[in-house]
């Protein structure tokens, strides 16, 4: 290997784009190593993830990990909060604002937790979306200033423990979906004989855009008309019920990219609101749902991974423009709620995964000199390589292009041999990798040329799946960043994709973040033989951490808890660890009986072992390495 050319910090922050996504949370330390701000400064603590790992490897926890970062998770709170405050004081806006964080976007208790513990200043509650998630919202959503506002369709057995929350003095808003809801509240609180808090969703005409537009818009599935709203209201009034409602709901869907979806979503609602008012309605609460954006591949930008505004843009455009409707009305300013929850969630996890094999198109090794009678493509393959030259390279690019088409047809149809396919396509790389030598010195590339670098780019076999972390980019498409942990004070010169350990061809990753768009593939460092080389995929606590399935029977990762602490020597402890599905668990889940799988196995033994054909000692071995296994980590071990 060449002489590694050094490359200081802020370079490789701008290779990987670390300032645009990282939102002030990471950053390139003068060791080389990616490191976490805790508290968003260049010069606070700093969390350098090679000791992180060092660490986690000294307590035997096994990557892939994800690693929470629970100062993050706070700072988002408090940022999100004061922001909103901040746009509140600077408008004279009447109205306060009450943060709700959906439950769905992060169930892990302990996220949950943190949450409330640090939004106990800001009154920061929950938004349940399940009977499953309003319960875990009872038993800790405890501080009756706190709201829960409660989602989703309801039966009666929901809407039952909303009123319980109400009955232990909570604030429980029950957010009505869909208007036969209306009338079963009204008699499940008369049983109870309880008051209830009602909230409603208006399906508003506004549609988003982005991935999650068909949250929205007439057709959405769910939210009320305006007809089903004045019905339900004159259904409340005649049971004298009319005080109880207190909120109205809408959600244009997750991860907005474009600012002007939620002004105009904010004037729709904001008009229904006023009108309610001068009826005589008078909602306490304007909940404006989640939808606030996270900037995944930080090209502020209204594309599906970014979005075009900052969150104090946002919540100055939400809290001007509702103001303005009101002032117009005449009618008093409402509280805000917020159900941010991607925006909160996303920064604080990342996943953690180390190379476990590469994949060189370009490192064949095969013999390449003539055959006896060989076919002529291989004949002219190996021309090719003889002639290239500075000045002719484009012409031989395409020339050894059709030349291998050609070839891999004519294997096809049996006109060449295994042997002959193997020395041309060897001769091919070698002159892709010559060609990519000549274009790196070359001041100019041909537009053609342009795919000789994705042609020539290595496989990454890293150690995870990605339907376990990360199941958005293999199911929409999900930019998420990716970067090397370590060696980022040496210029990383391989182009890559990333593929997982899935046996699914699907298992991959190929859409990375580039200058000015996206690329097919990522560049990292030359590795050797044996060496331990991490990678993270950043941004995953939102939705990924929790969605992921046991596709391939892969399960839940390691799980370590990262606090800040600027008395420790490295700023940080690890405060927790949770330790993965192992492979009984995820067989379990499936109806396997590991128990018995174990006594099949030794059953098979037995017999072999009363066969002679393996010694009873080898058998024993056998069956407990087979039971370790059971109870191991479903990832690689290296
Ligand atoms: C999913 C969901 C949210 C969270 O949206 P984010 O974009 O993650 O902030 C909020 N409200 C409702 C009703 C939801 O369904």
């Amino acid at each position: 290997m060449s002489v590694e050319q050094k490359v200081s910090p802020d370079e490789m922050c701008e290779l990987y784009k670390v300032k645009r996504w990282g939102s002030g949370y990471f950053s390139v330390n003068e060791r080389g190593h990616l490191c976490v701000l805790p508290e968003r400064r260049e010069d606070g603590p700093r969390i350098d993830f090679m000791e992180v790992i060092e660490e986690i490897k000294e307590q035997k926890i096994a990557f892939p990990a994800v690693i929470r970062f629970h100062d993050i998770l706070r700072s988002q709170i408090k940022l999100i909060n004061t922001t909103f405050r901040d746009a509140i004081a600077e408008y004279d806006y009447r109205g306060s604002f009450f943060g709700v964080y959906p439950i769905k976007v992060n169930q892990m208790r302990e996220v949950v937790e943190e949450i409330l513990d640090a939004g106990e200043p800001y009154n920061h509650g929950l938004e349940a979306g399940s009977k499953s998630e309003l319960m875990a919202a009872l038993a800790y959503n405890e501080n009756p200033d706190n709201l829960t506002v409660l989602n989703g369709y309801k039966d009666e057995e929901y809407i039952r423990l909303a009123l319980l929350g109400r009955k232990l003095g909570r604030k429980f808003i029950i957010v009505v979906e869909n208007v036969s809801e209306f009338a079963l509240i009204v008699k499940l609180a008369k049983e109870m004989r309880v008051e209830p808090m009602i909230g409603i969703r208006a399906k508003l005409a506004v549609r988003g855009s982005g991935r999650w537009s068909g949250s929205s818009g007439e057709r959405a599935k769910f939210g009320l008309t305006c007809s089903e709203i004045l019905n339900g209201i004159a259904l409340l009034k005649e049971h004298g019920m009319a005080d109880c409602l207190k909120l109205l709901h809408f959600h244009v869907g997750s991860q907005v990219p474009d600012i002007r979806i939620i002004k105009e979503a904010v004037a729709e609602a904001a008009r229904i609101y006023a009108d309610l008012a001068l009826s005589g309605i008078k909602l306490d609460y304007f909940d404006i749902g989640g939808g606030l954006g996270v900037d995944y591949d930080g090209s502020r930008s209204a594309t599906n991974s970014s979005r075009n505004y900052s969150l104090l843009e946002y919540a100055m455009d939400i809290v001007s423009g509702l103001q303005q409707i009101c002032d117009e009305a005449g009618v008093p300013h409402p509280h805000i709620v917020s159900e941010s929850g991607r925006y909160i969630t996303a920064h604080h996890s990342c996943v953690i995964t180390n190379v476990v094999g590469t994949i060189h198109q370009t490192n064949s090794t095969y013999e390449t000199g003539a055959i006896v009678d060989e076919h002529i493509l291989l004949t002219n393959m190996r021309e090719s390589a003889a002639i290239l030259t500075e000045e002719n390279y484009q012409e031989i690019f395409n020339d050894v292009q059709q030349d291998k088409n050609d070839a891999i047809n004519a294997f096809k149809l049996g006109v060449i041999s295994l042997e002959e396919r193997a020395r041309l396509e060897t001769l091919y790389w070698q002159i892709i990798s010559r060609i990519s030598r000549i274009l790196e010195e070359a001041d100019f590339v041909p537009e053609e040329l342009m795919q000789v670098e994705e042609l020539k780019a290595s496989q990454y076999l890293c150690n995870f799946s990605v339907f376990q972390s990360a199941a958005d980019t293999w199911a929409i498409s999900q930019l998420l960043p990716i970067m090397p942990v370590m060696r980022l004070d040496e210029a990383p010169r391989q182009r890559c994709s990333i593929v997982d350990i899935t046996c699914d061809s699907d298992g991959k990753i190929s859409q990375f973040i580039a200058q000015g768009g996206y690329d097919q593939s990522l560049l990292l460092h030359e590795i050797s033989e044996g060496e331990e080389y991490y990678i993270g995929l950043f941004l995953t606590g939102a939705y990924q951490d929790v969605m992921g399935d046991m596709h391939n029977l892969f399960g839940r990762l390691n799980e370590v808890h990262v606090f800040c602490d600027d008395d420790d020597p490295a700023d940080f402890y690890i405060e927790e660890v949770i330790k993965g599905t192992s492979a009984e668990k995820v067989l379990a889940t499936m109806q396997y009986n590991p128990e018995m799988m174990a006594r099949y196995v030794k059953k098979e033994v037995d017999r072999q072992i009363r066969r002679g054909a393996i010694q009873p000692r080898e058998g024993v071995r056998l069956v407990d390495f087979y039971e370790g296994c059971l109870e191991g980590y479903t990832y690689l071990k290296f």
